[in-house]
């Protein structure tokens, strides 16, 4: 008599779940409300000595400081320099403060070389 034993199923299956998790986010830390590669223009306001100041120099999660409390600030607006309305015409004349340049110091020159 022929027994049959059970098939024997010794194979451990194993569910990997592919958990992987997708961030929302992109990698930036969204620190700024402009998340382009390219300039723009934005409005800073110390949090300290209230001082508003603004530039075309402005970059995405890149802040200037302020030239009183050498705090980094970030632009708490921006838009893109697209839309000229004067505001940016006047800038070029200004000098651009590149030791206050958040961006300027991390490239190392002139932010406005960048195209
Ligand atoms: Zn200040
Ligand atoms: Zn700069």
């Amino acid at each position: 008599m022929q027994v049959f034993h059970g098939e024997r199923r010794e194979q451990e299956i194993d569910i990997v779940l592919s958990d992987r998790q997708q961030e929302a986010r992109p990698k930036g830390e969204g620190l700024t409300p402009y998340q382009g590669k390219k300039r723009c223009f934005g409005e800073y306001k110390c949090p300290k000595c209230k001082r508003k100041w603004m530039s075309g120099n402005s970059w995405a999660n890149m802040g200037q400081e302020c030239i009183k409390c050498h705090i980094n600030v970030y632009p708490h607006k921006q838009r893109p320099l697209e839309k000229p309305d004067g505001l940016d015409v006047s800038d070029q004349s200004k000098e651009h403060p590149q030791h206050l340049c958040e961006k300027c110091k991390v490239l190392g020159y002139y932010c406005r070389r960048v195209q």
